[in-house]
């Protein structure tokens, strides 16, 4: 029996967790700032979906997808990426219809890829992304780049550095796709396996290959900038006058080609090594695509996303020492002083709750001593005592765990005493108040 976890995954568990969720509200609330809406896609699709075209030359598609048939006899797919079902999504329901663009789409999930695990490398890992569909201009473009950059920043990254480069049009990466041809067709023999496959089907994709002799033999191919037809340059041009105008530094890297056939225009990743050494490999990444939406059955609609890796924004915010003070203290802590008292404290705890606050009874029979314990390592604000005198008198105790200071408040005053300890409003009318502008005195 085998009941480790699988190979290439990991649980997100406890603090951890929570951290996760601060990366993940952060993208989220800064997509809703840009417009863009959720989008949660199942996290199986059809194979078709992913493997458009059988000469697809990405690793990704080729080797890595958790490909299998169910019980009914059909292939599925546990999701590689998010893009395809977001541009599926828009198809399947007609989003296109009423001609009202863009479609701004973000999701946030699980993908799958069957990638040999290392730092920062997964088989199931937490993407999340922004999709941004139907209008084809380098304004969407930088928009896009815009929102992964602030949020990098919001997050804590400086020093980022954006690679960006442009594959151009149809017509500039046809021609540059027959110069590199004629460039590596000599050197076949010398390429890896992956590359003599990648010259036959998208020579493109040798310009990323990772194996050092082919990316010496890469050094002397011709380089895409020379290929761009007029408009794709001229478009280039204003992408990075736009990333000059709203201050994102950025560096042309004609190394980027990215691991998807379908992107034209341009291209970009965000790379951050810590100060320790960490690198994990790209923080995200994305770029334009013109035909994916048509691929899928949709009409032609241009398209431009991103999408980022959390497992490396987290690994990297933790080697920089840049994770927020987490606030997951306990308000208040219940405390039953004797077996009697445990179903007043558990009724007690959860009044706190209903009131908005995060609160724990105790509901064993515990010594003083260890209650307050756990009320310490929980990260308590105050404990709430009550023993055999506290029920009789209807009433509880209000201790302060920092200032030690012990109150006893009548249980019909509780919600008003507990509120004003938050300096949350006082609803009290008459009778004393212990909110800070009423603890004094009646009101
Ligand atoms: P991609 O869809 O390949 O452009 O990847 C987008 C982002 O997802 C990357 O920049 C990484 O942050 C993250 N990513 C890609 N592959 C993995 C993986 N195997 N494990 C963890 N994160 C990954």
């Amino acid at each position: 029996m085998n009941f480790q976890l699988v190979k290439g995954t990991h649980d997100i568990i406890n603090k951890e967790a929570r951290y996760y969720q601060q990366i993940e509200s952060l993208f989220i609330s800064l997509a809703e700032l840009y417009g863009y809406n959720e989008f949660r896609t199942p996290i199986i699709e059809y194979t078709e979906l992913f493997k458009r075209d059988k000469n697809d030359s990405s690793d990704m598609v080729r080797k890595q997808m958790y490909e299998f048939n169910d019980l009914g006899g059909r292939s599925l797919t546990l999701r590689p990426e998010g893009t395809a079902s977001v541009a599926r999504a828009i198809v399947n329901n007609k989003l296109y219809v009423e001609n009202d663009f863009p479609i701004k789409a973000y999701y946030i999930g699980p993908v799958f890829r069957y990638e040999r695990p290392k730092a920062g490398t997964y088989r199931q890992f937490l993407q999340f992304g922004i999709e941004n569909i139907g209008i084809d201009n380098p304004y969407s473009d930088v928009e896009t780049i815009i929102l992964s950059f602030r949020a990098l920043k919001m997050l804590g990254f400086n020093n980022l550095k954006l690679k960006i480069n442009c594959l151009g049009d149809q017509e500039s990466r046809d021609n540059y796709k027959k110069a590199l041809v004629k460039h590596f067709t000599p050197l076949i023999d010398k390429m890896c396996p992956d590359c003599k496959e990648r010259l036959k089907l998208n020579p493109l994709r040798i310009i990323d290959c990772k194996v050092p002799a082919d990316q010496e033999l890469v050094k002397h191919a011709p380089k895409m900038g020379e290929y761009l037809s007029k408009a794709s340059k001229d478009r280039f041009a204003k992408t990075i006058q736009l990333l000059k105008d709203v201050g994102i530094p950025y560096e042309i890297d004609e190394g980027i080609v990215r691991g998807l056939d379908y992107y034209s225009h341009i291209v970009y990743e965000y790379e951050y090594i810590s100060k320790s050494g960490l690198n994990v490999g790209a923080l995200g990444g994305g770029g334009h695509y013109d035909n994916l939406v048509k691929e899928i059955g949709g009409p032609q609609l241009a398209g431009v996303g991103f999408a980022f890796g959390i497992e490396r924004i987290y690994s990297l915010l933790k080697d920089e020492g840049l994770l927020p003070k987490l606030n997951d203290g306990f308000d208040f802590m219940v405390m039953p002083v004797g077996e009697k008292c445990i179903s007043r404290a558990f009724i007690v705890a959860d009044f706190l709750r209903m009131l908005g606050y995060k609160a724990e009874a105790i509901i064993e029979n515990k010594s003083f001593k260890s209650m307050f314990h756990k009320a310490e390592k929980r990260g308590t604000a105050y404990a709430v005592l009550i023993g055999e005198n506290e029920l009789k008198n209807n009433e509880v105790i209000v201790k302060d765990m920092k200032t030690q200071k012990q109150t006893n408040v009548k249980n019909k005053d509780l919600k008003e005493y507990v509120n004003s300890l938050f300096g949350h409003d006082c609803h009290c009318h008459d009778g004393e108040c212990h909110c800070e502008e009423h603890k004094h005195g009646k009101k």
